[in-house]
């Protein structure tokens, strides 16, 4: 049976590798810091029954969400999660097999497989050695979507203003420049939300699952001209966001929570510096990233190893070498002041541990995982 589903099945999904999110590719673990999600997170409550269809664009988070972003409603699409934003962008501008779209890797991984499950190609233009935009070989690429990540997963890197304004000019007649925000609220100064009156074929993603620790809700925004946000409802399904989901989006939209979520970016940017102060002095830590965002990036000796060896004391955090570029690094995501701690102890001890140790420890973890 299952073989006769595989010829049944479209070419383009036999040859897709899913995303391994690091909700799937690992569990387990009393302390999860690989998914860069808040630990800070206030609590909610639903009401009502629900028996009626939801609304598609349900007007009360609409109008918060502009309110906060400082755009207008027409301005914003509310969806399952950024994901389905970038999703939606792929599938209602880029033509199969014609139309491509430009990354610049190590950078999230959706855009290229929401891409390839649409059958558009993928133009792939690294960042240069310091992170930055490589715009003369973007230059190069004529795609009809740009996807720029700033702060950028995973490097936490912000790519500089004038080089997004280099790109928005470039590309103004072409291709839309799809400016990923998830982070914004780690470095808010950085957003490029004002330049959206003066460059219509400007597009920011934005969502609830980071800052505002709402990842398990699946909901997120996408910025842009009226034009563009209409293009986007042509596609979008008629009841992308159930009502719960409505519902408790509106609830962390209120001045009050976006006041407390701003209280818990605080917090992590302290327990931020406070970690990068930590690995720069720890032996065993060859080298530690500057962050705008709630993750630090590291590189040891053996990353494999190293996860392997956090999962055994229970602490998830993610191997990134296989990312361009990123050789024996891994990404920690800023936890809860007590988990953080608890990172502290665990690191200790494996990095004060001699290099044997560190081994023998990883072979029985993988050894535990066969079984
Ligand atoms: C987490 C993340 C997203 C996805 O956000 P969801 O709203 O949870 O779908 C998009 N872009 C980047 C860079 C992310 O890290």
């Amino acid at each position: 049976m299952s073989n006769s589903i595989n010829t049944l099945a479209r070419d383009a999904v036999k040859a897709i590798v899913p995303y391994a999110s690091a909700r799937s590719s690992m569990s387990g673990g009393a302390i999860w810091l690989n998914a860069n999600e808040n630990a800070l997170a206030p609590e909610y409550q639903l009401s009502g029954s629900f028996n009626r269809y939801p609304s598609c664009q349900p007007k009360a988070v609409i109008d918060s969400y502009a309110a906060y972003a400082g755009v207008t409603p027409e301005q914003v699409l509310v969806s399952r999660g950024a994901d389905e934003g970038i999703e939606l962008l792929i599938r209602s501008f880029c033509e199969p097999k014609q139309d491509s779209i430009s990354i610049c890797p190590p950078t999230y991984g959706m855009y290229a497989i929401s891409a390839q499950s649409n059958q558009v190609p993928v133009n792939i233009v690294p960042l240069t050695a310091d992170f930055t935009l490589d715009l003369a070989a973007l230059f190069s690429t004529t795609p009809k979507l740009v996807f720029i990540c700033s702060p950028n997963n995973p490097t936490g890197d912000l790519i500089p203003r004038e080089q997004i304004i280099a790109v928005l000019e470039h590309y103004k007649d072409s291709a839309l420049v799809v400016l990923d925000e998830a982070y914004i609220e780690f470095a808010p100064q950085a957003s490029v939300v004002d330049l959206l009156p003066q460059y219509p074929n400007l597009v920011i993603l934005r969502t609830l699952s980071k800052a505002f620790a709402l990842a398990g809700l699946r909901c997120g925004f996408t910025l842009a001209a009226p034009d563009i946000i209409n293009a986007l409802k042509q596609m979008i399904a008629p009841y992308p966001l159930a009502e719960p989901v409505a519902q408790i989006a509106a609830q962390a939209l209120t001045a009050e929570s976006v006041a407390l979520m701003q209280t818990t970016v605080t917090t992590i940017n302290t327990l931020r510096a406070e970690f990068i102060a930590y690995a720069r002095q720890r032996s065993g830590i060859n080298k530690v990233w500057p962050s705008n965002a709630n993750y630090v990036l590291l590189q040891v000796d053996d990353a494999a190893a190293c996860v392997a060896a956090l999962a055994q004391q229970g602490i998830l955090i993610r191997n990134q070498s296989s990312q361009l570029g990123l050789s024996q690094v891994v990404r920690v995501s800023i936890g809860s002041p007590a988990e953080m701690q608890a990172l502290y102890s665990v690191m200790d001890d494996y990095f004060n541990a001699p290099a044997t140790r560190q081994q023998a420890s990883f072979q029985q973890t993988a050894q535990r995982e066969r079984a």
